[in-house]
């Protein structure tokens, strides 16, 4: 079964909904289109607006407040939203279209190979790009996939061709003496001095990539010469980063985001020297917190999650066969190998940025073993809030504060005039239970409404 949507204009309300069949209409955006009566959270940290009202006009928020505030015109279609919470829609700081969950990279690589090559890699991140925008992610921003398969969806995307995620690509990350199946499949590309960096950036940024990710083994000149090359071209650079030496390597280097740190175990809490450097540098982090170290023992105390119905059917039924023929005997899997120590230290590791009071994203290196799509960001979310930030802390820095580090806080991650209409609507109070974010009954992205209850 080949899963698409179709679009249909019922009650006045374009609805877009998700399931069988063979053709995927372009979605027209209403004129005007009205969410009243649920609570609104903006995406700042201020209290939220009850019984509010959001009106979009094309692809933009046009007004936003209580509803009894909130002029309606008469042709606007208007969504019930009653009972429940509205939201920007989710920003995902750290995504892999190419991976979905499987266990192994040295068999899921050659597996797509083995299995239409392209044609299959394309059904892959199509896949994904349409579990990330169900789970409420209206933007994601992938850091690492060969250039032209992740440039073609991203921009099929915002054709309206593919029903998915809004896609910011970095395509290949750029490393030293990298090798094996996880480079080739995430496409990394190797350099062996500051200036085949230099290069590999122009090189990225002529074809038309979002952002540069630079990966850990890098030297602090490669990382200069990446970011100088990269803010030429006005691109921000995010740095998968580990243990305290490429941290500070990537800090003073004046890479844009830092990626990763806090977990993995290979960096035990770092030294206060450096958490300090980090704060008032003002540098963002985003942790990836939850792959493995939470993600493994929540499947230990539940494996039943891996076969969840409602999850399988947001996969085509031959690459979920593969996936689950990939996690049956998942705790042996190498990717867990150090999850041990990864667990150990894995609350120091999210507090000691929690505490200090740095800028702080939300990412989860979703696709990787286990960490499905289709809910990696609510998980990494909920991870957060465990470990002592609000909840209100958390959305913002899985919308507003997201949009902003990676440049693009005038256009999304808020909802406010003037921003581009990207909302959801959940069931619950998150403020209350912040797993209510799993909880995704309609998303609104870019002035479209997609729903699939
Ligand atoms: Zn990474
Ligand atoms: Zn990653």
């Amino acid at each position: 079964m080949r899963l698409i949507f179709s679009c249909a204009a019922a009650l006045g309300v374009v609805l877009c909904v998700i399931g069988p069949g063979s053709r995927a209409p372009r979605a027209q955006a209403p004129k005007h289109l009205a969410l009243v009566g649920g609570m609104l959270l903006t995406g700042y940290e201020v209290p939220p607006i009850h019984h509010a009202a959001v009106l979009i006009e094309g692809n933009k928020i046009v007004q936003a407040g209580p509803a009894s505030e909130v002029k309606v015109p008469a042709d606007a279609t208007v969504v019930d939203t009653s009972g429940r919470t509205m939201l920007p829609g989710l920003i995902e700081a750290h995504g892999h279209l190419v991976a979905l969950g499987h266990g192994n990279y040295e068999t899921w690589f050659p597996w797509i190979n083995a299995h239409g090559g392209n044609a299959m890699l394309t059904r892959v991140m199509e896949t994904a790009a349409k579990q990330l925008l169900m789970a409420g992610v209206t933007t994601t921003v992938d850091l690492g996939a060969p250039l032209q398969p992740i440039l073609a969806i991203r921009d099929r995307i915002n054709k309206g061709e593919v029903v998915g995620t809004r896609v910011f690509a970095s395509g290949p990350w750029i490393s030293r003496g990298a090798t094996g199946a996880m480079q080739a499949g995430f496409g990394g590309v190797n350099i062996a001095t500051p200036e085949e960096a230099a290069q590999q950036v122009e090189k990225l940024a002529n074809a038309g990539v979002d952002q540069i990710k630079a990966h850990a083994g890098l030297t602090f000149d490669d990382y200069k010469a990446i970011v100088d090359a990269a803010h030429k071209h006005g691109l921000r650079v995010h740095a998968h980063v580990y243990a305290e030496q490429d941290v500070r390597h990537a800090l003073e280097a004046g890479v844009d985001v830092l990626q990763h740190v806090g977990s993995a175990g290979t960096a035990p809490p770092y030294s206060p020297e450096l958490i300090r450097g980090i704060v008032n540098a003002g540098r963002p982090v985003v942790v990836t917190a939850a792959h493995r170290a939470w993600v493994y023992p929540d499947t230990a105390a539940f494996p039943e999650r891996l076969q969840d119905p409602e999850m399988k059917k947001l996969f085509p039924p031959e690459i979920f066969a593969e996936v689950q023929d990939s996690l049956k005997n998942w705790p042996a899997l190498g990717y867990f190998q150090r999850t041990d120590r990864e667990m150990l230290y894995r609350e120091r590791g999210v507090k000691q940025f929690i505490e200090s009071g740095a800028v702080m994203g939300m990412g989860t290196d979703s696709g990787t073993p286990m960490n499905f799509h289709s809910e990696a960001l609510w998980r990494e979310i909920k991870v957060h809030v465990d470990m002592g930030m609000t909840p209100q802390r958390a959305i913002a820095a899985a919308t507003r504060v997201n949009a902003q580090i990676i440049g693009k806080g005038r256009e999304l991650g808020t909802i406010e005039p003037g921003k581009l209409a990207d909302v959801i609507v959940v069931k619950g109070n998150p403020l209350f239970d912040i797993v209510a974010l799993s909880n995704v009954e309609i998303v609104v992205k870019n002035g479209t409404v997609f729903s699939w209850r």
